[in-house]
């Protein structure tokens, strides 16, 4: 299972972003959404979406970014118990810790996805 944080992750900022109030600003991160959207052409049951602002406030993101809706969304505080070491998570926060072996912040994903991530082994 593929993990996917929202706000600086699928969602990046220009600096206007009020994290309270809402989101000015924004735009999707386009090249992350674009390989998880042939991930999930792939594997349909492939990803989750988190957000420390819950699986709702995580749903409207996904759908903000153009993600292919996946099929589960929980908030992140629910993470370390749900993640396995197996899972990769993808979360602009590297010092947010899981149980995955594999964590890489939204420019790493992208690379890993270009290399080893779109492999049939994956
Ligand atoms: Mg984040």
């Amino acid at each position: 299972m593929i993990y996917v944080d929202c706000d600086s992750t699928l969602i990046l900022y220009d600096g206007t972003h009020d994290p309270v109030t809402g989101a000015k600003g924004w735009r999707p991160n386009d090249h992350l959404v674009w390989c998880l959207n042939w991930y999930l052409e792939m594997y349909p049951q492939g990803v989750t979406v988190w957000s420390g602002g819950g699986s709702a406030y995580a749903a409207q993101r996904a759908r903000d970014a153009g993600l292919t809706q996946p099929p589960r969304y929980f908030t992140r505080s629910k993470a370390p118990a749900l993640v396995t070491p197996w899972d990769v998570v993808i979360d602009d926060e590297l010092e947010f810790k899981t149980p995955a072996q594999i964590h890489l912040t939204p420019e790493e994903a992208i690379i890993w996805f270009l290399t080893v991530g779109l492999t049939p082994a994956w």
